[in-house]
């Protein structure tokens, strides 16, 4: 029993052909015009439509312990709802609480994960550095398929990482094939603008982004990409707001380092006055790095960056909380739990606002929503409409319109960031695994059809600096 769909435009990275594509199993099976169907077939219409790869959100956080609180979409209800929205794997944290054994948060992750209704993956956090820190992350690159690290340079007293750590981490990635991801800012400065915005009383979630500015956010990342050269590392910088960054990374770039580059939708479409909304509003936003103010250069430096080939690729940082989880901050900006929904989202944001809108083209933004995440964190099986490959297919009609709303999105977050946006383009039908998932406004994903993809190391060291 498989799927022929058939009459549509096939666009993947750098190309687009009409064609029909044929699924058999889990499996792209064929791709070629008036392919054969037989009678235990399902056939789809796609005349008319584009057919994608099923897009890699590369930054999410499903039902993450933070701040005294947990984000609000689960394994099942996050994979869900981004399969709405076109997505068809994540790569989650695994975030073990510092001086903790990072394979005993995998084994809650796993559990976590096992209902989820999209295949999966995780970054593995090193949240202190301690005598075993080395030897685990070894083992989790060589027994548990998890290639990538991730690095927080923010949350003083909670999961941040000091230079020490930085250092080693950098060093020990190398040796084991595996890309360092960073959360690049500089927390000792965000703790203590914090403390002096609170002692004058400035207590608002308008204060959050004062105590967060852009210049901390490119030092950090700039002190990452130095720590990654050191050791010929490949770093990967999330979420990336400012100019100042996507300049640090340019720089590397063109002195000839292996990075990249992330950033989301949020970034490039809000700006600071959203913390002003009423009725603690505002809180909604509240996420780090910050949402920039606008005219200082930072979207378009962020724009050009993914037109360009300087910004690599498009992740959300998907985070939910509710109002009611977000009141815990009423009081004191700090105490807001960061984060919010946008893995339903990010597809149709970026083809109205980056496609229609002129930015870049359909291609582009297939590679920075799918093939470049697949490429860069080893998931060999996705990201690109080819025979052999994964069957996870998003069906794309480019003429439809629509609103985003929290009041119609599957995700369990009670506010949407992006209210009221119209958008162009609609996701039609999502095929995850070889199995339709979402059909014309109604999903069908099964809880536990997610499988754990298991990935091979790749970034071994290259022209490290240092010899140590
Ligand atoms: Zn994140």
């Amino acid at each position: 029993m498989g799927l022929v769909i058939r009459g549509g435009t096939v666009v993947n990275a750098g190309e687009r052909f009409e064609a029909d594509v044929k699924v058999e199993g889990r499996t792209v099976s064929g791709i070629g015009s008036n392919l054969p169907k037989t009678s235990a077939d399902t056939e789809i219409d796609a005349a008319g439509r584009y057919v994608l790869p099923g897009f890699i959100d590369p930054h999410v956080h499903m039902e993450l312990p933070f701040m005294g609180m947990v984000s609000i979409d689960d394994f099942e209800s996050g994979t869900a709802s981004g399969i709405a929205g076109g997505t068809t794997s994540i790569i989650d944290f695994c975030i073990p609480a510092p001086g903790t054994s990072m394979l005993d948060a995998l084994k809650v992750w796993r559990e976590r994960s096992a209902k989820a209704t999209a295949d999966y993956s995780y970054h593995m956090a090193i949240t202190s550095w301690g005598e075993n820190t080395a030897d685990e992350m070894r083992a989790v690159v060589r027994d548990h398929g998890i290639t990538s690290f991730k690095v927080f340079m923010a949350y003083k007293g909670a999961i941040m990482v000091d230079d020490h750590a930085l250092y080693h981490v950098m060093k020990v990635a190398a040796e084991t094939g595996a890309v360092v991801t960073v959360h690049a800012e500089n927390g000792d400065v965000v703790w203590n603008l914090q403390r002096e915005l609170l002692a004058k009383g400035l207590t608002g979630p308008e204060y959050h982004p004062v105590s967060r500015p852009s210049a901390i956010e490119g030092e950090a990342t700039e002190r990452a990409l130095t720590m990654a050269r050191l050791h010929g590392t490949t770093a990967y910088i999330v979420h990336m707001t400012c100019k100042e960054s996507v300049h640090a990374l340019e720089r590397a770039k063109l002195g000839g380092q292996q990075c990249y580059g992330e950033t989301c939708p949020q970034y490039l479409l809000l700006d600071d006055r959203v913390f002003h909304k009423p009725d603690f509003g505002g809180s909604a936003y509240v996420m780090s790095p910050p949402i920039r103010p606008l005219h200082l250069g930072h979207h378009d430096a962020l724009w050009s960056g993914l037109s360009n080939g300087m910004l690599d690729s498009i992740g959300t940082d998907h985070c939910p909380f509710t109002h009611q989880q977000k009141l815990a901050g009423a009081s004191d900006f700090t105490k807001i739990p960061n984060g919010a929904a946008g893995i339903e989202d990010r597809l149709a944001i970026l083809y109205t606002h980056g496609v229609v809108g002129g930015r870049f083209s359909l291609e582009r933004l297939v590679e920075l929503g799918a093939t470049a995440p697949a490429r860069i964190f080893g998931l060999e099986k996705k990201g690109t409409v080819a025979v052999g490959m994964d069957a996870d297919l998003v069906i794309f009609d480019p003429n439809a319109k629509s609103v985003r709303s929290a009041k119609t999105h599957f995700s369990r977050a009670d506010r949407s960031i992006f209210e009221g946006f119209e958008v162009r383009g609609r996701v039609d039908r999502t095929i995850v695994g070889g199995r339709v998932a979402f059909e014309n406004g109604k999903l069908m994903a099964e809880r536990g059809s997610g499988r754990f993809i298991a990935r091979k190391p790749t970034h071994f060291a290259r022209h490290p600096e240092v010899r140590s």
